[in-house]
């Protein structure tokens, strides 16, 4: 039993090749996570950094509260199933599942007890003295968990441990595994290619892609709701339909339009967390819809297709076509127009016949067709706000406010303009007003739908609001973007500072001791660093990494002002950026290095002393986009 925890894993192997990304993840205790994605996605590569099988270039692995990068295998109390069932060919079943054991020097009563406890669960009890070849594949792997079984160990890890097995034993092995789960009561983390393998048996799900986690997230909300085309595309057989399509509202209706000329209509309110910006009309957008999730009829009504194919499975069958090119006379396109739809308990479509496709409305899946990612997020992650700028002064949801000195600036007399404002720079204030038409809870937060005029403006707000309010709210200026048509006027400005520096260290004598310091170097300006954290860049890089430059990243509220007689790095002034809540100043080191930092908006010198905390500071290589500590 044991909670682990995965915090900025990368593994960047010998020849350079980054397998793993910035893996985080948080496992309970007892849960079954799955990670599962196509070959060479790096699912492999994490399971045995938790194994200890492999090292971890950087990020922290805890198992329980213990950090464990550097502990061996045999320590960290977990056992591996491979999918090779690594079993000791001349020895008995009996043995095989004894050796771990008599390894620790177990007494001999005890290992049999265990032994026979683990060949009961397995149902093998028959088969003890025989030889693995005597066995079939699947018998084969259930010796192989009760190798693991057999070591009571804290965490479970296995390694497409079915895929040597045919199609029904694994369907049963599935099964077996799940109800071991259950009736250990363990965590369990386990590595497929196999989707239907990842849904059947996973509490939770981690879909990867070419080293990088795409979602991580319930079965039924991969299913339900995929962030992006790829877990879309991955999660699903038959493969989710994609369509090249624009989206363009008309009053309380929004027409998916086809790049065949075909249309459907659907209810705006269905759509309302789609941002704005992609109801015009011009913007590509792919639409998805599951084969399952589309119904056939013949009246005309809906998206015009041939059949091409037709599957029939017993209760379901399933129907291939290729949209058509033009409305009433049909023709074929040859590509990008294929759909395919399942249809339970229904036989009566033949191929050449020409029907039509209504995708049921509660269904329906859009992407950016740049970006990938869904358009309906449970937290839409902006609003498009209209808006018009002249001399300093924003005109916006019905209100004339006077915008911050520095937006002002940027924006100048540029007249007809676009706010991109993220709910979060949505806070409680008097500048706005607009009635909260509903509120929805996501995740642990209130997402409030604000009416403006015929949308809705997303907002996050405290308990205390409830629908029908009259919202009074001020927008955080210094975290919206402007633009004027596709020109960006001002962009948000992050939570963190990154610096560029050196890192060094030094020997000193303590109490009769060396003892080793290490120091991040920016610019004559010296900040101590964590000694863990000094020992992880020193452990990454090697010696390498006192010729580095490395990238300081620090949260700017952390950043202070101090006075002379402290230390510090002294940085000139270049700008005064006010944005009313807060005024920033942009900075140059005598290095020559730029970045903003929070100042008070009284204060009158042109250069300014500027210190902060080892213990504020990640690291970042600059040689290759990874988090170091
Ligand atoms: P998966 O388990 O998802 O199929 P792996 O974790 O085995 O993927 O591999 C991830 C990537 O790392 C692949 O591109 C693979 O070729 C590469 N890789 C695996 N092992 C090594 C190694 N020892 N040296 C270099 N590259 C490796």
């Amino acid at each position: 039993m044991a909670n682990l925890k995965l915090s900025h894993i990368y593994k960047v192997y010998d020849n350079g090749h980054k397998a793993v990304n910035d893996f985080s993840i948080d496992i309970a205790d007892r849960e079954f996570i799955v990670f599962v994605g196509p070959s060479g996605c790096g699912k492999s590569t994490t399971l045995r950094m938790i194994a200890g099988l492999e090292t971890i270039t950087a990020g922290d692995l805890f198992i329980g509260d213990t950090l464990v990068n550097d502990m061996e295998p045999k320590d960290r109390d977990i056992a591996m199933v491979f999918q090779s069932y690594a079993l000791y060919p001349h020895m008995s079943v009996y043995e095989n599942m004894a050796f771990g054991l008599r390894n620790r020097k177990m007494p001999e009563a005890e290992i049999k007890e265990r032994v026979m406890k683990a060949a009961k669960m397995l149902d093998i009890v028959d088969y003890l003295d025989r030889k693995p070849k005597q066995m079939s594949g699947g018998q084969r792997q259930r010796v192989a968990l009760g190798r693991a079984l057999v070591r009571d160990p804290k965490v479970f890890l296995l390694d497409e441990p079915l895929s040597n097995l045919d199609a029904k034993l694994r369907a049963t092995m599935r099964a077996e595994i799940t109800a071991l789960h259950k009736s250990l009561n363990t965590t369990f983390i386990y590595v497929t290619h196999d989707q239907v393998e990842a849904m059947t048996m996973g509490t939770r799900i981690v879909v990867m892609k070419l080293g990088y986690v795409q979602q991580i997230d319930t079965p039924m909300n991969l299913y339900n709701s995929p962030y992006n085309i790829f877990v879309a595309g991955f999660i699903g057989t038959p493969q989710m339909n994609f369509f090249d399509v624009t989206l363009n509202r008309y009053g309380d209706k929004v027409g998916v339009e086809f790049s065949n000329g075909d249309s459907i209509d659907i209810p705006y309110e269905a759509l309302s967390k789609i941002d704005k910006a992609y109801l015009t009309g011009e913007v590509p957008v792919v639409f998805g819809i599951r084969p399952e999730h589309i119904e056939i009829s013949t009246d005309g009504d809906g998206l015009k297709f041939i059949v091409t194919g037709v599957e029939r499975l017993g209760n379901e069958t399933i129907i291939y076509g290729k949209l058509g090119e033009v409305r009433g006379e049909f023709t074929m396109k040859d590509e990008g127009n294929s759909i395919v739809v399942k249809l339970i308990d229904r036989d009566d479509l033949a191929v050449g016949d020409v029907v039509y496709a209504r995708p049921k409305l509660s269904k329906l899946h859009f992407f950016d067709k740049k970006t990938e990612i869904t358009l309906i997020q449970k937290i839409p992650p902006y609003n498009t706000i209209d808006a018009q700028i002249c001399d300093g002064t924003l005109k916006v949801l019905g209100a004339e406010v006077s915008l911050p000195e520095a937006l002002g600036k940027a924006a100048g007399n540029i007249g007809e303009a676009q706010l991109i404002v993220p709910p979060q720079a949505i806070v409680k204030g008097d500048e706005f007003r607009l009635k909260v038409a509903r509120i929805e809870k996501a995740d642990d937060k209130n997402l409030a739908y604000l009416k403006d005029g015929d949308h809705y403006l997303f907002a996050l707000v405290d308990n205390g609001v409830s629908e029908g309010d009259d919202y009074g709210f001020s927008i955080l200026y210094d975290k919206i973007t402007v633009k004027a048509g596709e020109q960006v006027l001002a962009s948000p400005i992050g939570d963190e500072v990154s610096l560029e520096g050196r890192f060094s260290k030094k020997e000193r004598k303590e109490n009769g001791e060396r003892v080793l310091h290490f120091y991040y170097n920016i610019e004559g300006y010296t900040i101590e660093a964590d000694k863990e954290n000094g020992y992880k860049i020193n452990s990454i890089d090697k010696d390498r990494c006192y010729d580095y430059t490395y990238r300081y990243a620090v949260d700017r509220d952390r950043i202070r002002t101090v006075t002379d007689s402290e230390d510090g790095l002294d940085v000139k002034i270049l700008e005064k950026l006010d944005y009313g809540a807060v005024c920033y100043a942009n900075v140059q080191a005598d290095d020559g290095q730029t970045f903003l930092i929070k100042i008070d908006r009284d204060y009158a010198g042109d250069t300014v002393r500027i210190a902060f905390d080892g213990s504020d500071v990640s690291v970042y290589s600059t040689r290759i986009d990874m988090k170091l500590c």
